[in-house]
């Protein structure tokens, strides 16, 4: 059976650097299902359709046969690079609506399972170790204070040139948090299964060594 392990938790826990630089020292492939949700949303939007239930089909229909590519560090949508139009506070919120649609979660679940290819897998989302991978044998739930995602956060946009206040992320994404929480399908929670990993005050390779270690148990 192809290895996969699952690093699920909340917004800016830290889990997109993690799991990639863990797919990266095993020499696994990495998949950021959040991607999908974000792209999702975009392709919606761009194609007129507000994401609401009324258009719920459609915005599945579209999911279903998404143009995406991964490459290299890119994401393209059809031939358009939208690597960077992904990564805004808006898309994640955008993203957040659209995934508590179920019948896009649904479109969604073959494009993720045809990533599980040999050697293995590391897969980074809300429900990886819940509804995509239930059968992982390693689940990892990471997560951190929101004062502490908050500043993550926050540093993150300071250094791509871009101004926030603290506050307003940490509503944005306590906000986030509480529709992934609450919403019917697939709710953001730790699988039963999960270890929980808190990021809070470790560094990035505290982090990776740590569900390294328990990757090699
Ligand atoms: O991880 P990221 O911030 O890119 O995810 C964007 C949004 O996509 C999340 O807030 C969540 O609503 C949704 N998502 C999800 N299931 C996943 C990954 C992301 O519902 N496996």
């Amino acid at each position: 059976h192809i290895p996969v392990i699952c690093i699920d938790g909340p917004t800016a826990s830290g889990k997109g650097t993690v799991a990639a630089a863990v797919a990266q020292r095993l020499g696994y492939r990495f998949l950021d299902s959040g991607a999908m949700y974000r792209i999702t949303a975009l392709a919606a939007l761009r194609a007129g359709l507000a994401i609401d239930e009324g258009h719920e089909a459609r915005i599945a229909a579209m999911a279903q046969n998404l143009p995406v590519r991964f490459e290299g560090g890119k994401v393209l949508l059809g031939g358009d690079d939208v690597t960077d139009a992904i990564r805004t506070e808006e898309a994640g919120m955008n993203a957040s609506r659209v995934s508590a649609l179920p019948s896009v979660r649904t479109a969604l679940v073959q494009l993720q399972h045809s990533f599980r290819r040999l050697p293995g897998l590391v897969a980074d989302g809300r429900d990886m170790g819940t509804v995509i991978f239930p059968d992982a044998p390693l689940k990892v739930y990471l997560t951190a204070s929101a004062a502490c995602r908050a500043e993550r956060r926050h540093k993150q946009l300071i250094s791509k040139g871009f101004s926030a206040s603290i506050e307003d992320l940490r509503a944005d994404l306590e906000a986030r948090d509480a529709r992934d929480s609450t919403r019917s399908v697939a709710p953001l929670k730790p699988a039963q299964d999960a270890l929980v990993l808190d990021n809070s005050t470790l560094t990035i390779d505290e982090a990776v060594n740590q569900v390294l270690a328990w990757w090699q148990e």
